[in-house]
């Protein structure tokens, strides 16, 4: 595989970016060798500056859910652009945004866009701290929510079940109102509840996706739904991952709960940066200018962005590609375990509507602990293969891969050769 000028910018990025990247994930850390820069990417491909070509089941982790440069998307924002960039003053896209996505959540009747995933979060924090004058937040481990310091604890690595602040620079004080919780475990959120009368929320991914796709049982998420309404404490779901991702609507319309406060992102931006947090109309009216919780932002509702989303969610809305998303899930599962099968390879296929996950483990994969099981040795040699083989895959045995609408029958094709070649090398490496 010709890397070149992927290490040549490699090198030359190192002088002034951090690591060469802007986002972690993207310097290949956890599986070793140089990381891949991108030169342009169309459709359901991705095409890297040696002119390497890859089905792209990244999707800029998510947002790319039409596949890349969609005509009518395009059309939109070059539509836009044209009118200027931003303005410091709101327009009429923004309304037409907030609409299609308060329409599609049943608990929203406002919403307030932000900037990205992170600011929608630490925002729905401080209204859920506002509305309940209440300081506590229950998250649980393995959920990842962006990197505001209330909630680097616990987040996917490292430090699973304690209360330490998961980086460097984030202080005791910023996580002593954070309390963990296991995911699918409704026990260690009614200990907590009992321990606590001073509780805000509880905040989780309805669908965990940042430790690996890791669903909930219904009958965690419908007593969570319950023990939180009777206590007074606010659900906020952070489906910055899951909106309009399995379903238009997200994962609450799909798991048949209503959140106090939704955290949006991801999607909703069609590749843009945006964020958006939202609930019904008495917990939105105390966001400034309507009340007392301060929240800002100088490029939020930026009219490009809004353009990008509207015309991403009208699309979607109109192609409903939920069905095919499920189905070619489905086969991709079935790809994946019929070639660790053939192969001898130890593998766990979590998948849920349009994010999948292939754990390197024989243990069944329903929280952090378990995905801890996996064998990221494994991961590495299967990772470096499917992109030898012109499958692009999230460089972390923790990342979902995702689906776009885009993706061909050829290019589910091409994905079961890869695997064939990839799991073949994994076994060959483990006999080694
Ligand atoms: C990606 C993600 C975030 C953070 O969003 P950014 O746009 O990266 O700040 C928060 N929560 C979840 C569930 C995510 O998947």
């Amino acid at each position: 595989m010709k890397l070149d000028k992927s290490i040549e910018l490699f090198n030359k990025g190192q002088k002034n970016l951090v690591g060469a990247v802007n986002s972690p994930v993207r310097a290949f850390k956890s599986v070793g060798g140089i990381p891949v820069f991108i030169d342009h990417a169309k459709g359901s491909k991705i095409y890297d500056v040696d002119g390497n070509e890859y089905i792209d089941l990244v999707l800029s982790y998510g947002p790319m859910i039409l596949g890349h440069r969609h005509d009518k998307v395009e059309k939109s924002i070059r539509k836009a652009l044209k009118k200027g960039y931003t303005f410091g003053a709101s327009t009429n896209k923004e309304i037409k945004l907030a609409k299609i996505v308060c329409d599609a959540f049943p608990g929203m009747d406002k919403v307030r866009f932000v900037n990205s995933g992170t600011e929608a979060v630490l925002s729905a924090i401080r209204l859920a701290r506002a509305y309940t004058g209440h300081n506590k937040i229950i998250k649980f481990s393995g959920c990842y929510h962006g990197h505001t310091d209330a909630l680097l604890v616990a987040a996917g690595s490292g430090l699973a079940t304690l209360s330490l602040p998961g980086s460097k620079g984030v202080p005791d004080e910023a996580v002593k109102n954070t309390l963990i919780a296991e995911f699918n475990n409704l026990e260690s959120v009614k200990q907590h509840m009992n321990s606590h009368n001073d509780i805000a929320a509880v905040i989780l991914e309805p669908i965990a996706g940042n430790m690996g796709v890791v669903q909930p049982s219904s009958k965690f998420l419908h007593e969570l739904r319950k023990i939180t309404q009777e206590a007074g404490v606010l659900l906020i779901l952070d489906e910055v991952m899951t909106g309009f991702r399995s379903k238009f609507g997200g994962a609450q319309e799909l798991l048949g709960i209503e959140a106090d406060i939704t955290c949006l992102g991801k999607v909703i931006g069609g590749g843009f940066p945006v964020g958006a947090y939202g609930a019904r109309d008495e917990i939105m009216n105390m966001v400034a200018p309507l009340g007392g919780m301060y929240q800002a932002g100088t490029l939020s509702g930026n009219p490009i962005a809004m353009a990008c989303g509207i015309a991403t969610l009208k699309e979607l809305k109109r192609r409903n590609p939920y069905r095919k998303f499920k189905k070619n899930a489905a086969k991709i599962k079935d790809i994946l375990l019929k070639a660790a099968k053939k192969h001898g390879v130890p593998l766990q296929v979590n998948h849920f509507g349009s994010m999948i996950n292939p754990f390197f483990t024989d243990k069944e994969v329903i929280d952090f602990e378990t995905a801890q099981t996996c064998d990221t040795e494994s991961f590495k040699v299967f990772f470096w293969q499917m992109m030898e083989h012109g499958v692009f895959l999230p460089p972390s045995q923790f990342e979902a891969w995702f689906l776009s609408s885009a993706l061909k029958k050829k290019d589910l094709k091409k994905i079961a050769e890869a695997v064939d070649i990839s799991m073949a090398k994994v076994a060959e490496k483990k006999t080694n």
